[in-house]
């Protein structure tokens, strides 16, 4: 049985075995009800931009099943319906406000003056520190953020689910071709004998590119994975494959195990399928370590949508997924990567993904885009969880650089990100939970 993954992921010390119980068991069932939530399942998306790449991107979206169906202002709820990022949140309770002027009232005899912050700056100086904050922000930044464009707009991901469109041929394959050409860093360099995280940590071969190289391949080789898994578990029954025996006008869409052996199986792809599904839950992985370690911030989040019992239960969800998360037996270990003095490979690393998230521009169709966007969004939030810490923390332990990243004190999420991190993990494990039932099916 070709899929029947076994043994660790590589760079990771758990086991397939380890992932598929978590994840389809206590991850999944979790994941896929709150994903139904408002606050999750409207994504605020550009998808008018330009390909800054090439000018003939062709739309070779072979379906009517292709394109997107934005929301109208009146189906969003009512919070969403103007930007929801400019909009005030809603008022405190009188009585908190009261509480907190009851407190400050004990401290009258206070020299405010002593402690008084002064803030006054020149209009030239606010452009300044301005352009300093802009700089800053996309310093951290592994993506392009659409929710703040013009044309950007909300789309019900529950209404455009991730499956098979038909896009496929020249523009997609120079898709996938750029971003693994000329996005990629080249070739490996870690022998076969040294790739293991622990083989590396144990040989003190830390040579710093290769091991961020890898990584980064196999964070989207796991994407592409996913996506494949994807359109083939959600594909387009014919007549002949549809148990009910006939196709509805929106067609039928169900698992069809022969477009994934096409694409996974050992004959068809010279071995390296297998070698895909790994990077899927090295991918899977990655996010799940990224939001464990920001955990601590989500548990502080709102979930604002307006209405006080559904941001309750939200904020309850949340907080359940995280407990297992955390729970989750041995988790990616960031902290090998960007260890050294070469401060440049951060920067490369960030650049290189957000050239991938640019590249989403130039996908010809319009759904793939949406998914395609949504998911480099979301691992691009998630490395900027893993990697926004500063360098100080560089400490020389046995001749290796070991490197802390722990999450920046004015560390900050958008609500854009929160959903595009949630989502992009949903969509690895949902296709985790695909897996099982390909597997399943080819016994
Ligand atoms: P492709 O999947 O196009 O792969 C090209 C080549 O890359 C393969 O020949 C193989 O050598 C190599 N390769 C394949 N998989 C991997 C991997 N995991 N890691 C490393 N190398 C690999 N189609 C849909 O039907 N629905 C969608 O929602 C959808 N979303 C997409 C989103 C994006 C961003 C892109 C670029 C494409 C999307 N597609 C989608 C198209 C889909 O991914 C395939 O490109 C298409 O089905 C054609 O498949 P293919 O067999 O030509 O190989």
């Amino acid at each position: 049985c070709f899929c029947e993954l076994k043994g660790n992921v590589d760079d990771c010390s758990c086991s397939v075995d380890t992932v598929d119980y978590y994840n389809n068991v206590k991850i999944f069932p979790r994941l896929k009800s709150l994903l139904q939530s408002n606050y999750f399942r409207f994504f605020k998306v550009n998808l008018h931009n330009d390909c800054p790449f090439w000018k003939d991107v062709d739309f070779e979206c072979a379906m009517k099943f292709c394109h997107v169906e934005s929301c109208e202002e009146k189906d969003l709820p009512v919070e969403l319906q103007d930007d929801i990022d400019d909009k005030p949140k809603k008022e405190a309770p009188k009585d908190k406000y009261l509480k907190e002027n009851q407190v400050l009232g004990c401290k009258e005899d206070y020299n405010k003056e002593l402690d008084l912050v002064n803030k006054s700056i020149s209009e030239k100086q606010h452009e300044e520190l301005q352009k300093w904050s802009e700089h800053d922000e996309a310093q951290d930044s592994f993506c392009v953020l659409d929710d703040h464009q013009e044309k950007a707009e909300y789309v019900d991901l529950l209404l455009n689910p991730e499956r098979f469109t038909g896009y496929q041929g020249r523009s997609a394959n120079r898709i996938w071709q750029t971003i693994y050409k000329e996005n990629c860093f080249k070739s490996p360099k870690v022998s076969k004998e040294q790739s293991s995280y622990k083989q590396l940590m144990k040989t003190k071969v830390l040579d710093e590119t290769c091991l961020e190289e890898r990584v980064f391949y196999r964070m989207v080789s796991g994407l592409h994975a996913s996506i494949n898994v994807h359109l083939a578990a959600n594909f387009l029954q014919s007549e002949k494959d549809s148990p009910l025996g006939m196709v509805s006008k929106n067609g039928l869409w169900g698992p069809n195990l022969k477009e994934f052996v096409a694409r996974f199986s050992p004959e068809t792809t010279y071995g390296e399928g297998e070698k895909w599904l790994r990077n899927l839950y090295f991918a899977y992985l990655v996010e799940l370590r990224a939001i464990a370690k920001v955990a601590p911030y989500l548990r502080n989040e709102e979930f604002f949508t307006g209405i006080e019992k559904s941001d309750k239960e939200v904020r309850l969800a949340v907080n359940d997924i995280l407990n297992v998360i955390e729970a989750f037996p041995s988790h990616f270990d960031e902290s090998i990567m960007f260890n050294g003095v070469n401060i440049n490979l951060k920067n490369e690393f960030r650049e290189k993904f957000l050239n991938i998230s640019r590249i989403m521009d130039c996908v010809g169709c319009d759904k793939c885009r949406l998914w395609g966007k949504l998911q480099t969004q979301g691992m691009g939030t998630a490395l900027k969880i893993l990697f926004s810490g500063k360098f100080e923390h560089n400490t020389l332990e046995n001749n290796i650089y070991v490197t802390d990243h722990p999450i920046r004190d004015d560390f900050k999420m958008r609500r854009s990100e929160i959903v595009a991190l949630f989502n992009a993990f949903g969509r690895l494990s949902s296709s985790i939970y695909y897996l099982e039932l390909f597997r399943n099916q080819l016994r």
